[in-house]
């Protein structure tokens, strides 16, 4: 018997089956006192947990690791039951999510160790280090799109950092999150990772309990959530929404280009952060790049026994899709599918053609499978377009011209792109993720990713007294009138710039 067959319905939570409504789990709906436990466990968990040191994390995580491996394909099928995606989905979801674990596990003693770093000419008589230490708790509240890959962009990295993670998953796919709890019980046995169910007055409590949060989730939910975080100051790291847009250039390898505006726009109904969900295509080549996409989009499964993507995993962004389908073709031209691809909880696949830059389709997050595919006269013009949302999550772009491709990422205001490919970076965990603009702050994954979930701490140790002793109530005139004459000699120096 679980802890939820024994408390009332409606203090469950129950999650269903996207693809047919059967019940998959019942869990604890957490409120109240429930919070304030996990929270209390986890800050012994944390205590015990710092004191391992690197090393001993570092073996504990990897045992971790190995016992999620060896569960692969049960917690393949969680997943899979509780989005609604396809099973293979779930598994490279699951293996994108490993090799996080395991370069956060190997990489946090060379990242966070304290190092020594330069006191400069005046202050030879400091020794000065910089040292990296967990927060203590940190509070991790994840979507449910990804229910894995996500919440451990943020959980493997703070662990490895030294923090216990209180984990509140969203409550449509609290599967995972007792999953991986479970399967750390078993590995390490102590209370450093706790899975929170709940809803999201739970998350809100949990804002309120913790020394550090790790959102992932909707823009307007981050903003509630800092707001409750001001409260006490409490820092956060936000992974928001995005409107990702993908660049092709005149140049491009246009059979590349479209397969991946199908596979980062329809890949899970289209239920990704870093989806594309706009193209901006030079002129002298869209009509080839349209014909490719829609060749593409054609060969699609939607339903039967192999589908190449599942339902909307949450009911009511079917509206959110059907609203930004209709108003794409309110200006636009639809080159495959359209309202009536909008007509159960699996949407088809659509893309529409030259939408007018101002509309919901092309400014806001849709989070389905419709993609806007708009013309520009260069790759200038495609970048001035892609800056113009409020968001700044991802982006691609795609040429031959190597400095083309440089000179447009520099230009582009997205946390991360990629360069003829989509989501390229996702398993490369050395390099930091997270947005800019209104997709977010702070990183997850690679070397800032560790740092993210650490307070820093610097010493500075005098190792013998200063020639000149400024920082004493003895300091005499004439060490002043050394100062006076130091100034302009340390600072005055610089020319102008030339023009
Ligand atoms: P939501 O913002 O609706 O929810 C995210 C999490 O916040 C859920 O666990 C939710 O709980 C919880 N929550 C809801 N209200 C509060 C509150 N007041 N205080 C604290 N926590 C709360 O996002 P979705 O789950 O719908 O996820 C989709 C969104 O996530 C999209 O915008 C997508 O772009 C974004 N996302 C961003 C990623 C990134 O890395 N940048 C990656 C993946 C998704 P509950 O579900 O139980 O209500």
């Amino acid at each position: 018997m679980t802890l939820a067959d024994q408390a009332p319905a409606a203090q469950q939570v129950t999650t269903h089956n996207p693809v047919d409504g059967e019940p998959v789990g019942h869990y604890p709906l957490a409120q109240g006192a429930d919070v304030e436990d996990a929270v209390r466990r986890a800050r012994a968990g944390a205590t015990w947990w710092e004191d391992q040191g690197f090393a001993a994390r570092r073996a504990h995580l990897l045992h971790w690791k190995s016992r999620i491996a060896a569960g692969a394909e049960e917690l393949a099928t969680l997943i899979s039951a509780e989005t609604g995606k396809p099973h293979g989905d779930a598994l490279l979801e699951i293996m994108l999510t490993l090799g996080h674990l395991d370069w956060a596990a190997k990489n946090a003693r060379r990242v966070l160790r304290r190092r020594k770093v330069s006191a400069g000419l005046i202050n030879y008589n400091q020794h000065a280090t910089v040292g990296y230490e967990p927060y203590g708790v940190v509070g991790v509240i994840g979507p449910w799109n990804y229910p894995l890959y996500t919440p451990m962009g943020s959980i493997s990295y703070a662990l490895a950092a030294g923090n216990a993670v209180v984990f509140k998953p969203s409550e449509l796919t609290p599967g995972p999150a007792v999953w991986l709890a479970e399967r750390w019980a078993e590995a390490v046995g102590h209370d450093v990772l706790v899975a929170l169910t709940g809803d999201g007055a739970t998350g809100a409590q949990l804002v309120r309990s913790v020394d550090k949060i790790a959102f992932t989730g909707s823009t307007a939910t981050a903003k509630k959530v800092m707001s409750v975080a001001a409260e006490q100051l409490t820092p956060i790291v936000a992974e928001c929404g995005g409107k990702d847009a993908m660049l092709v250039a005149a140049d491009a390898d246009l059979d590349s280009a479209a397969d991946f505006v199908v596979f980062g726009a329809m890949g899970n109904a289209g239920q990704t952060c870093v989806g594309v969900e706009r193209v901006y295509v030079v002129d002298t080549v869209r009509d080839d790049l349209v014909a490719r996409v829609v060749e593409r989009v054609e060969r699609l499964r939607i339903d039967g026994p192999d589908p190449h993507y599942g339902p909307m995993t949450m009911p009511s962004q079917v509206d959110v899709v059907r609203d930004h389908v209709d108003d794409a073709l309110r200006t636009g031209s639809a080159a495959f599918g359209g309202r009536d691809s909008v007509a159960g909880r699996v949407v088809g696949p659509v893309v529409v053609t030259d939408v007018a830059e101002d509309s919901a389709a092309v400014q806001h997050e849709t989070f389905g499978p419709l993609v806007v595919i708009n013309t520009v006269a260069s790759l200038d013009e495609a970048v001035e377009r892609a800056n113009a949302t409020v968001y700044g999550l991802g982006a691609a772009v795609f040429t031959k011209d190597k400095g083309a491709a440089t000179r447009a990422a520099d230009a582009l205001r997205a946390g991360v792109v990629t360069i003829n490919s989509v989501l390229g970076f996702a398993g490369v965990a050395a390099l930091p993720f997270g947005g800019v603009k209104q997709s977010g702050f702070g990183r997850i994954h690679g070397a800032d990713g560790l740092r993210e979930f650490c307070a820093v701490k610097s010493v500075a140790r005098q190792t013998r007294r200063a020639a000149l002793n400024l920082l004493t109530m003895e300091r005499t005139d004439k060490d002043m009138h050394t100062v006076a004459r130091m100034i302009p000699m340390l600072h005055g120096r610089a020319k102008p710039p030339r023009n």
